[in-house]
């Protein structure tokens, strides 16, 4: 864990947010790298969702909302609330769930009694800071998709079953964020509603968990770090019929990276109730003839964007001592192999001169960077002999290496190394962009 995090802050993937005045309430922010990695993350997630399916619609919905969406979901009732006991002498605050006494982990003193804890950001809309201008940052991206259902349906001219994808940021004031980016108090979602009659949530409940565990495993997470755990009753959220996590082997133990939820009908018939209008879905043309009234169930497929970006980064590390290439003279050094799927790695290409002290060599390779820029994540890199410079894009996770030498002048090629099998085969540059878009599809 100390290793993954030193790398993600040497190599521009995670920085602690305002670190010059000390840090703030565990945040953190997306260096370089780290930004093309959730880019690619998100850019995956949409693809799978959207492309890979007919019936599902995307939506970017405002994170401020009318704050009686939050009276109605349930979230400003105790149901979105963690038991929090504070230090009568230290006054730090703890999840009454994560101390066995009653006594400060950190000084000994004694613990207040449980209390309870919302979790939702509030804010103010507007000049006046008073009651009628509080609302809240949104705790989950979710109710902006109900907010929408009836927008979609109508103007996309949608059936049940249906779903609606969105990626955004939510807002949690976690008591104890921890675990490097596993738990934090400002994130991104990816999440999917899905809309069908409540007859056949059961079956599209089974069908979306799979079609989740295979998007992990498509994309290089291995099977033996992940796991499903169905959530006891007593533990669901308040709005869960039934829960199933998808659990990473994270080096601190397995913790959830996604919840898939059947939701029932509890957002659509509570909004209703709530709002005054009513939500159901009429079916023209049930089997049964006539017309059928219903608030569909939903099925909800939940994960954080920085979660299932630490698994990535877990299960993508792997140290080789003694060096992959037993015969340079580095080999006693401990080597860095940044393992990622090619389309979640930040850098897909890197252009290296074999050497730097001449020009000739240098102005080719610079001119293929720009080349292959417009087309692909590259980087040019001259410094340090080649080997070093193999080893440092393989700790970033980089694709290819393209490394032009002096053949590279007479015969208008250069090599390209493989990350994972480190072979390295000759290629025209001419040929070059549309052979890379080939490999990395
Ligand atoms: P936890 O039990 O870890 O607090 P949760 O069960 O409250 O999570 P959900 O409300 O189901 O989480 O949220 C769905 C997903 O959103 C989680 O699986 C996780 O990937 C992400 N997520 C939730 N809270 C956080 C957080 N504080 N920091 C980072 N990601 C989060």
């Amino acid at each position: 864990m100390v290793k993954i995090i030193s790398l993600a802050k040497r190599r521009g993937f995670i920085f602690p947010s305002s670190e010059i005045y000390g840090g703030f309430g565990s945040g953190y922010d997306f260096g370089p790298l780290g930004v093309e990695m959730k880019n690619n993350i998100k850019q995956a997630w949409w693809d799978e969702m959207i492309k890979n399916h007919e019936n599902v619609v995307g939506l970017d919905a405002a994170i401020l909302m009318n704050p009686k969406v939050w009276e109605a979901s349930g979230h400003l009732a105790a149901g979105f609330a963690d038991e929090l006991a504070e230090c009568k002498s230290c006054h730090k605050r703890f999840k009454a769930d994560e101390v066995e006494t009653r006594k400060c982990p950190d000084c000994g003193g004694e613990l207040t009694q449980p209390r309870k804890f919302n979790l939702m950001m509030k804010t103010f809309v507007g000049p006046v800071e008073d009651e009628a201008a509080v609302t809240y940052l949104r705790a989950e991206t979710c109710q902006g998709i109900y907010m929408n259902f009836e927008n979609v349906l109508n103007s996309m001219r949608m059936k049940i079953p249906f779903g609606v994808a969105q990626i955004g940021k939510a807002f949690r004031n976690e008591i104890t964020p921890k675990d490097f980016i596993y738990r934090i108090r400002e994130f991104e979602q990816m999440e999917m509603q899905w809309f069908c009659h409540p007859k056949d949530a059961g079956k599209y409940f089974d069908c979306w968990l799979n079609e989740r565990i295979n998007w992990y495993l498509k994309l290089g997470i291995k099977k033996e770090n992940l796991r499903i755990r169905e959530i006891p009753e007593k533990e669901r959220a308040h709005y869960a019929k039934r829960q199933i996590d998808i659990e990473y082997k994270f080096p601190f133990g397995w913790h959830e990276i996604e919840g898939v939820h059947n939701r029932g009908d509890w957002d659509l018939s509570n909004h209703s109730k709530h709002s005054g209008k009513d939500l159901r879905y009429v079916d023209e043309n049930p089997p049964a003839g006539g017309k059928e009234r219903y608030f569909p169930h939903i099925i909800e497929t939940s994960v954080g964007v920085e979660r299932s970006l630490f698994a990535f980064l877990c299960d993508a590390y792997q140290e080789i001592a003694g060096g992959r290439t037993k015969t340079t003279k580095a080999t006693k050094e401990v080597e860095i192999l940044l393992k990622l799927d090619k389309k979640i790695a930040p850098i897909k290409i890197a252009v290296l001169p074999l050497v730097r002290n001449k020009p000739e060599l240098v102005k080719k390779a610079k001119e293929v960077y720009q080349l292959l820029k417009p087309h692909f994540v590259c980087q040019y890199d001259e410094l340090g002999s080649i080997g070093r410079r193999y080893r440092r894009q393989d700790e970033i996770a980089t694709i290819f290496c393209l490394t032009v030498d002096f053949e590279s002048l007479k015969q208008d090629d250069l090599t390209i190394r493989d990350r994972d099998t480190m072979e390295q085969e000759r290629v025209k540059i001419k040929n070059l962009i549309e052979l890379l878009r080939e490999k990395l599809r």
